[in-house]
Parts: structure tokens; C-alpha cells; sequence
């Protein structure tokens, strides 16, 4: 396999750190609202990325995280007189049934900053104590002096940032230098917990390196995922924690997901625009839905439009014809449901999808074994080996996009009703045929 890594702006081989296994860790949400269209493209494109993985025998142990300490949550629950816990779980339930409605697997894990708290101060002690990290007035800063390569991810340039930094005026004179992040911060409002600086918070930066070091060898993995806007400062900030901590920048291929436009705008809640995954799940449904954000590679932008909307839909229905056509033949005939597939179909779809996760040739491959099953379908004298192998073909596939693709199971009374109408259309008695044909229709089969 082939991915584009963006620690090095390269496509590079794959290669595993731990023989038959991969470690993937996608940041996850801050909870404190619902999900948008825009949460859930990576939730999609790494969830296809494991299944492929999968699919090649790899053991995925696949982490992603849920922000739940947050100046967000906390606002949210002042508004809303709850606890940041009830926001929070609120949320994370939210996102747990969309995960479900969007046919994602579930993660290996889902740590939350609060059930890692010990874990977190305890991090941030040993960067303190290895001078990596600086106390004022019980804030934990920092130092980003003390790593080199500071940068080396989002390619930006230090000298910038403090020009850049320099001209605003945020408070940050407690700080050695405008560049030094807070890994705890004292405060006396909202959750807060005890820690040997102050009764406070951790920063954001630094829960991701602790549950990837709480769950991995040497706190380092293989991927790590997440979008674009998480490159800088977050992901930049992951790896100079990792850097003092561990001497190496947590894994070895990063990889980020471009945003979401809706016609050709920001999706952004002053714009009123913002989609919400919910809704649109509902409205769209799962196939539609993940055809969309998987029509576009994940490193471009996705521009969602009702055209865009409209052609995938188009798309799906061919996929949806040719399995729902194809099992009702499989069942007349009482052939098997569940043939072995087409090794080398499935494994063309998986070559396709190594080239860094080109979903949208994946797609295309998908669409060509639809065309092999109509062909079949067509045929006078049909072959029924074939029609088997391929329908099962064509289900593995999908199952590599993770679509959630089904078909009508027919009873013994619909297969006899079907045998005697072709029985009778064949004897031309169209009469009596076409009760059963619209006996056959009203239970949908037709
Ligand atoms: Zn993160």
C-alpha cells in the first residue's frame, strides 16, 4: 500500500511497525454539539482504511478519542444548567448512534480525557521534570525550544510565528516565548481537577500522546489520522510532546483529510449552512450518504452540491438494482446467497484503494462489477455459477466500503408464487399471470 504522508509530503510504501498489525489513532470530536457532515469525513475515510487493512489480514487496533474538558462544554453547560458530564455524554451518545446509522465500525477504543486524567498529569509531570515543560503561576507551559524540528509537520516557520505572534496582544506574557502551548491551565471555573501546579485543566494538545502512549508500545503508531485544520497547531503540538517525551513523533504516517465546502462556500454556523450528520443520514440514507463522501479523494475538498447529491444518488440505485435483481434470481433458482467471491475482483477493488485510499477509482471498480452482474442478469441462458460468484463479489466490495447495501428475502410462498407466475406467463395464460404479477408487486418483489 501506498500512502500519503504528511510529515514527509510524500506518497510512501506502507510498512508495519509490528509484524501482521496496525495501530491507527484518529483525533475525535470535541462534544459539546452534534455531528456535521464535516465530523464524520473522517470517520468514513479511516473507517474504509481499516476495513482495507482488515480485508489484507492486518490485526487494526483502531483508537479514536472523545474531547469531553472543554472551555466549549463548559460554556454549554452554564447555557443549558447541566454538568459538563450530562453535555458531554449527551453528545457522545450523538455521535455513537451516527457511528451506528453510518454503518462505521466501532473503535478498538474511545478514550475520554476524563477517564485519563491521572494519566495526563503524570505526562505532563515528566515534562516539567525533563525541562521540556515550564510552570508559572500554576499554568504548565511548553517549551518549544527544547525540541528541534519544531514545524516539521505543517511546514511552519517558527520565525513567522513569533512575528505573527508578537503583533497580538492575547495575555500570553506569562509565557517564555509566544510559540510554548499551556498543557494545564489554573482556573477556578467550570470541571477542574487537582494537580501538583494548581486545581485546573489539561490542554487540549496533550490527550491524544497519552492515550496513544497508555495504549502502544513506546507510545508510537503506525497512522495518525484526523483533518486538515488539525494540523497546526494540534497535530504540530502531538508531535513536540512526543518529541521531549519519547524522542520520535508518535507515528509514522499522518495522514489528513481535506474539509467539507457546501456549494462552494465554508460550511460554518454563521453562514447557516452547517449539515448536519443526522439529518442528512436521514433524509439521504447510509448508501448515499457514504458514496458522497467517498466520491471525492479525502485530500481534496468535498464540494457538496444537489447536483453532486443528485448524480450519487443515480449511482447508488444502479448498485442498489443490480444486488436486489440478482439475489431474487439467486433465490428463484435457490442458488447460494453466499458463494465464495471472486478473489481476484475483491483484490483489484483493494489494489485500487492502496494507491492512498483513491476511494473514487474504488468506486468506479464497484460500478464495473455492476455492469459484469447486469451482463449476467441479461443473458438468455444464464449462468448461474457466475451470477453466484459475482453477486458475492460485488458484496465484498461493499463490504471494504463499509455500505450497508440489502435485499429481500424470500419466503417458500414468494418462490412458488414467482415459479408459477413464470410458469404461466410461459403458457401464456396472461390473465391468471397477471394476478400473481400484481400479487407479486404489492409484496414488492416485483
Ligand atoms: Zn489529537
Amino acid at each position: 500500500m501506498k500512502v500519503f504522508n504528511t510529515l514527509t509530503n510524500q506518497k510512501e510504501n506502507f510498512e508495519v511497525l509490528r509484524e501482521g498489525k496496525v495501530s491507527m489513532y484518529v483525533c475525535g470530536p470535541t462534544v459539546y454539539d452534534h455531528a456535521h457532515i464535516g465530523n464524520t469525513r473522517p470517520m468514513i475515510v479511516f473507517d474504509v482504511l481499516r476495513r482495507l487493512l482488515e480485508y489484507r489480514g492486518y490485526e487494526v487496533t483502531y483508537v479514536s478519542n472523545y474531547t469531553d474538558v472543554d472551555d466549549k462544554i463548559i460554556r454549554k453547560a452554564k447555557q443549558e444548567g447541566k454538568s459538563e458530564a450530562e453535555i458531554a455524554n449527551t453528545y457522545i451518545a450523538a455521535y455513537e448512534k451516527v457511528r451506528q446509522d453510518l454503518n462505521l465500525k466501532t473503535p478498538t477504543y474511545t478514550p475520554r480525557v476524563t477517564e485519563t486524567m491521572p494519566a495526563i498529569i503524570a505526562f505532563i509531570a515528566s515534562l516539567v521534570e525533563n525541562g521540556s515543560a515550564y510552570v508559572v503561576d500554576g499554568d504548565v507551559y511548553f517549551r518549544v525550544s527544547s525540541v528541534k524540528d519544531y514545524g516539521c509537520l505543517s511546514g511552519i516557520r517558527i520565525e513567522e510565528l513569533i512575528e505573527g505572534a508578537s503583533e497580538r496582544v492575547d495575555g500570553a506574557e506569562k509565557k517564555e516565548s509566544p510559540l510554548d502551548f499551556a498543557l494545564w491551565k489554573k482556573t477556578d471555573e467550570g470541571i477542574q481537577w487537582d494537580s501538583p501546579w494548581s486545581k485546573g485543566r489539561p490542554g487540549w494538545h496533550t490527550e491524544c500522546v497519552v492515550m496513544i502512549n497508555q495504549l502502544f508500545e513506546d507510545g508510537r503508531i503506525d497512522i495518525h489520522g484526523g483533518g486538515q485544520d488539525l494540523k497546526f497547531p494540534h497535530h504540530e503540538n502531538e508531535i513536540a510532546q512526543s518529541m521531549a517525551y519519547h524522542q520520535h513523533k508518535i507515528a509514522n504516517y499522518w495522514m489528513h483529510n481535506q474539509m467539507i465546502n457546501i456549494n462552494n462556500e465554508k460550511m460554518s454556523k454563521s453562514l447557516g449552512n452547517v449539515k448536519w450528520a443526522k439529518d442528512l443520514v436521514a433524509e439521504l440514507g447510509v448508501n448515499v450518504y457514504k458514496w458522497l463522501m467517498l466520491s471525492t479523494h479525502y485530500r481534496n475538498p468535498l464540494n457538496f452540491t444537489d447536483d453532486v447529491v443528485n448524480n450519487v444518488k443515480k449511482e447508488v440505485a444502479k448498485v442498489e438494482r443490480a444486488i436486489s435483481q440478482s439475489a431474487l434470481q439467486l433465490q428463484i433458482r435457490r442458488l447460494a446467497l453466499d458463494a465464495k467471491p471472486d478473489r481476484a475482483v475483491v483484490d483489484h477493488l483493494a489494489e485500487v484503494l492502496e494507491d492512498d485510499l483513491n476511494t473514487s477509482n474504488g468506486l468506479t471498480s464497484l460500478l464495473d462489477e455492476v455492469k459484469v452482474l447486469n451482463t449476467l442478469l441479461r443473458q438468455k441462458e444464464m449462468d448461474e455459477q457466475a451470477l453466484e460468484t459475482h453477486f458475492a463479489s460485488l458484496q465484498a466490495m461493499a463490504a471494504i466500503f463499509g455500505f450497508a447495501f440489502s435485499y429481500r428475502r424470500l419466503s417458500e410462498e414468494e418462490i412458488t408464487l414467482y415459479t408459477q407466475w413464470q410458469a404461466l406467463k410461459q403458457a401464456k395464460n396472461f390473465e391468471k399471470a397477471d394476478e400473481l404479477r400484481s400479487e407479486l408487486a404489492k409484496r414488492g418483489i416485483l
